[in-house]
């Protein structure tokens, strides 16, 4: 039985170790070949063909699958687009490096601008959808508005693509807001659900140097993954030659992901490559992202917390309390809040705080320096007055020093996270907005 077992894991090993080789084999040959003029360019190292009926769900920030990426591969996805004035900065940075991604577009944005759906698929990339109207409530509305979101943004792509086949059935529900019932209506039309693997806060009101810091981390974090941004922010721009650029310096590789079809069959993979660290592996945990990670938290490695009359917000503490059945959660969490009963075999996660997908009204380009620091430290982040009110609160409990100290530190890591739970439609109001600005200058054209 065990050696049968262990032939299993061995037979597997070896199939996964082949794949793997292949695939380094196909992205030396293409980062080489594929970018003409761009000698240094980062490339793109290989298509990844996925089925979405069979692997209807993925990305482990809410689900226990994710792509199939071998150590070091990256899968890119830009999402809220097109927005020309952010969105054609975004394409020539990934032109510059031959880089293939994925693009999640928003079925308005497409209306008022056809012609940059259009430019996406010209340029290579996978696109995608993510609803018509960007609302926040997607966990809440009745399945019918739902299901006329998903297909109206899908329509309003369509009618800029013009062809079916340059659309691929691949979804992002808006602030990942999840619910059985889209998710369900999602795999009835063959259609997959992509969550990420981890953000880099790029809708968040942070200077372009976090957003860099924070998608080298939380890749680092888990050694590869889909990474979630947005091409519709200035800060993004400014922060992704860096990233890109620094890819190629850690040794990371880019996939591109398209959807199968019958010319086209599925890549090969076994199904523990669509999990993302195999269960023999032992990883580290980092505390970047905010987001459980399922199988690998090694709860004794973390300080015991104390939760019974603190509203901890720290993202340590959370894994800990996720994997210590018995000890309360947080009243709120930040990211996606973890249920105890929870497990890897859990088909998803309960849906991420809305706050978490607001985005500020005004943002300021601060092109990033070159020399900049891979590993500096936090940025010091005014603490919010309800959060300080917060400590105050806890230390006139009783609360130890060391319990203070975690308190300023995970306040200092999520300043907003004083305001979970408000501001919830800023994002859409956002979008409304661009979409507005970008009606009003076609209006003016004419
Ligand atoms: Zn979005």
């Amino acid at each position: 039985m065990i050696a049968s077992v262990l032939m299993g894991v061995r037979r597997w090993s070896w199939t996964v170790l082949s794949l793997g080789l292949l695939t380094c084999i196909a992205a030396q040959a293409a980062s080489a070949a594929d970018c003409p003029g761009h000698p240094d360019a980062l490339g793109t190292s290989r298509t990844l063909v996925v089925d979405p009926r069979e692997h209807p769900r993925i990305g482990t920030m809410q689900y226990p699958e994710t792509l199939p990426l071998a150590d070091h591969e990256v899968v890119l996805t830009f999402d809220d687009g097109p927005l020309p004035k952010y969105s054609n900065q975004i394409l020539a940075i990934l032109a510059a490096q031959c880089v293939k991604a994925t693009f999640f577009t928003i079925g308005r944005q497409a209306n008022a601008n056809p012609e940059g759906v259009r430019k996406l698929v010209a340029a290579g990339h996978t696109v995608g959808t993510h609803s018509q109207n960007h609302p926040l409530t997607f966990q809440k509305i009745p399945i019918e508005k739902a299901r006329q979101e998903i297909d109206d943004g899908i329509a309003s792509t369509l009618a800029a693509l013009g062809d079916p086949s340059k659309l691929a059935p691949f979804f992002r529900i808006p602030g990942l807001l999840r619910a059985n019932g889209v998710e369900e209506y999602l795999a009835s039309q063959g259609i997959q659900v992509w969550s990420a693997d981890f953000p880099a806060d790029d809708w968040r009101h942070v200077p372009p140097a976090r957003v860099y810091d924070l998608a080298i981390k939380r890749l680092e974090a888990k050694g590869k993954g889909i990474l979630l941004l947005h091409d519709i922010q200035p800060r993004t721009v400014a922060a992704l030659p860096r990233i890109l650029q620094e890819l190629k310096v850690r040794g990371y590789r880019i996939v591109q992901v398209v959807a199968a079809t019958p010319e086209r069959m599925a890549t090969p993979t076994v199904p523990q490559q669509w999990l993302l660290h195999p269960p023999s592996e032992t990883i580290a945990i980092s505390r970047w992202p905010k987001i459980p990670n399922f199988v690998f938290a090694d709860a004794a490695t973390l300080a015991a917390p104390v939760l019974s009359d603190l509203d901890w917000r720290d993202a340590e503490l959370l894994d800990h309390a996720r994997h210590t059945r018995g000890v309360p959660l947080p009243r709120q969490a930040p990211w996606p809040q973890p249920e105890l009963a929870q497990t890897s075999a859990a088909p998803a996660l309960p849906i991420p705080a809305a706050s978490v997908f607001k985005i500020p009204e005004t943002t300021r380009v601060t092109l990033l320096e070159t020399n900049s620091q891979v590993n500096r430290p936090e940025q010091a982040v005014p603490i919010e007055p309800e959060t300080q009110a917060h400590i105050v609160s806890a230390k006139s409990r009783g609360a130890s020093a060391h319990q203070l100290t975690r308190l300023r530190h995970a306040a200092h890591q999520n300043p907003h996270a004083g305001r979970a739970g408000r501001g919830v439609s800023k994002h859409a109001e956002q979008v409304k907005k661009h979409g507005r600005s970008v009606r009003l200058a076609s209006l003016r054209k004419r």
